[in-house]
């Protein structure tokens, strides 16, 4: 169809590249997105990811999750005993749950 212009608004594209990231010495995985263990600490010591950056482009209510997960788990790192009061909905290798 002939145009004059085409703009992309498509959005859920995942994280983008950031300077932060080679600042962090961190590096977005294969399916680009940012990686981190069972306690949502990724490769750099005390920096924690979670949402679209840690999932891929996803939805509010995983965001949602995975931001309190990772809130407790902030919690549970700064804590000199090492734990946490804060609720903890999900494990990072969390996936819906299929029919
Ligand atoms: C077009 C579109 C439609 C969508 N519709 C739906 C829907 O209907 N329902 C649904 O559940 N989900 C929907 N989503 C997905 C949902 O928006 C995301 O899953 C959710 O917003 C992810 O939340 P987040 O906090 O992980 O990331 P974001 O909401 O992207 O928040 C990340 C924040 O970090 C900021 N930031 C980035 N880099 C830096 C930096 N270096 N320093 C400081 N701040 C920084 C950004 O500005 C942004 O405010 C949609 C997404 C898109 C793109």
């Amino acid at each position: 169809m002939p145009c004059d212009l085409v703009l992309f608004s498509i959005g859920f594209t995942g994280p983008d590249d950031m300077p932060l990231l080679p600042r962090l010495g961190l590096e977005r995985n294969p399916k680009g997105s940012i990686g981190c263990g069972s306690d949502w600490q990724t490769d750099a010591p005390g920096v924690f990811v979670c949402g679209d950056a840690h999932r891929g482009a996803s939805l509010i209510v995983w965001a949602i999750a995975e931001g309190r997960s990772v809130a407790a788990a902030v919690d549970r790192y700064l804590d000199p005993a090492g734990s946490t009061d804060l609720p903890a909905p999900l494990h990072p290798n969390a996936v819906p749950l299929s029919a």
